[in-house]
C-alpha cells in the first residue's frame, strides 16, 4: 500500500505549491489532484502549473479525481452533459504534460429513483463511457470508476449497476471505503467488488453520513480490509474533511491506518479527539 492524499483536503487552504512541498516533507507516495474548485478546476490549470508540479515532484505518483461539482457523465441536461465531457476531455489531456497513474470517475446521479428515469440515465452513462473510453485509450490513461452508491440519488446505489458497467467497459474500481460503509450491505458489496480494486479512497465515518473522519476515528471495522490493504500496491488516498487543520488530520489518518494494519485489528482505541472543523 502506498499512502496518498487528495488536494481536496486542503479546500480553501494552502496553494498547490505548498501542498506539493508538504507531501514531499512528509514522505507521501502520491497526491490525488482534485480536478475541481478551488485549486485545479480545469479552466484554471495552465500547462506551466502541471510542468512545475512534475519538475518538483520527486518520487511522488499522481492520480486525478475528475470534476463532480454540478457536472456528471450521466446528466440528463444536454448542456451540462456537453460541459461535463469538455472538462473531462481536457483533464485527460493533462496526461500529455505529466504522468498520472489513475483517473477516478463517478458514474453519476439520477434526478429520480423511478426505473424509467434510471434507464434513461443508464443510457446516457453508457454513451458517455463509450466516448470517454476512446479519449482515454488515445492518451493511454487508465480510468477507474468509484463506488458512490451512498443514497438513492446515485445511479450505482445498486452495486450490480456498477459491476455491469465495469465489466462492459473493462474498467477497474476506485474502492471508497467510506462510501461502502454507507451502502445497504457493506461487507457483501465489498466482497462483490474486491476483485476490481485498482485504487483506494479511505476515510472513516459513523455509518450514517459520509463524514470523512481520519481513519480509525469513526465506526468502520477495518479488519475486513486489512488483508487486502496490506497486499495492495496501488495508491491509498486519504480523503479527510478537517478544514481547521487538514495537514494534522491527514497525518493522524495515516498513522492510525499504519497501526491498524500492523496490529491487524478492526480498529485501534482511537477516539475522535478533535472536531476538526
Ligand atoms: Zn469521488
Amino acid at each position: 500500500m502506498r499512502h496518498s492524499f487528495s488536494t481536496s483536503n486542503f479546500y480553501l487552504k494552502e496553494n498547490p505549491k505548498k501542498i506539493l512541498d508538504w507531501a514531499l516533507d512528509n514522505k507521501f507516495a502520491g497526491i490525488e489532484i482534485w480536478a475541481d474548485v478551488p485549486h485545479f478546476y480545469v479552466d484554471n490549470v495552465k500547462e506551466d502549473l502541471l510542468k512545475s508540479y512534475r519538475k518538483e515532484s520527486g518520487n511522488l505518483t499522481f492520480s486525478v479525481h475528475t470534476p463532480i461539482y454540478g457536472v456528471g457523465i450521466g446528466s440528463v441536461n444536454p448542456g451540462i452533459l456537453r460541459e461535463s465531457f469538455r472538462q473531462l476531455e481536457n483533464i485527460i489531456k493533462w496526461a500529455d504534460v505529466m504522468p498520472f497513474e489513475i483517473f477516478v470517475l463517478h458514474a453519476g446521479t439520477t434526478p429520480s429513483d423511478i426505473p424509467q428515469v434510471r434507464n434513461i440515465v443508464r443510457d446516457i452513462i453508457y454513451r458517455s463511457m463509450e466516448d470517454i473510453k476512446k479519449v482515454a485509450q488515445k492518451k493511454e490513461v487508465e480510468i477507474v470508476i468509484e463506488n458512490t452508491g451512498i443514497s438513492d440519488r446515485y445511479w450505482d446505489r445498486d452495486v450490480k449497476n456498477l459491476i455491469t458497467l465495469m465489466d462492459d467497459f473493462e474498467l477497474g474500481l476506485c474502492l471508497d471505503i467510506g462510501h461502502i460503509n454507507l451502502c445497504r450491505d457493506p461487507e457483501g458489496e465489498y466482497r462483490a467488488l474486491e476483485k476490481y480494486i485498482k485504487h483506494i479512497h479511505i476515510s472513516d465515518n459513523n455509518k450514517t453520513n459520509d463524514d470523512h473522519f481520519p481513519v480509525g476515528e469513526g465506526a468502520i471495522d477495518y479488519s475486513i480490509y486489512n488483508g487486502m490493504l496490506r497486499k495492495f500496491n496501488g495508491l491509498t488516498v486519504h480523503e479527510i474533511h478537517a478544514p481547521a487543520d487538514p495537514a494534522e488530520a491527514i497525518l493522524r489518518s495515516r498513522d492510525n491506518l499504519n497501526k491498524i494494519l500492523v496490529k491487524n485489528v478492526s480498529r485501534e482505541t482511537f477516539k475522535r479527539t478533535k472536531d476538526d472543523v
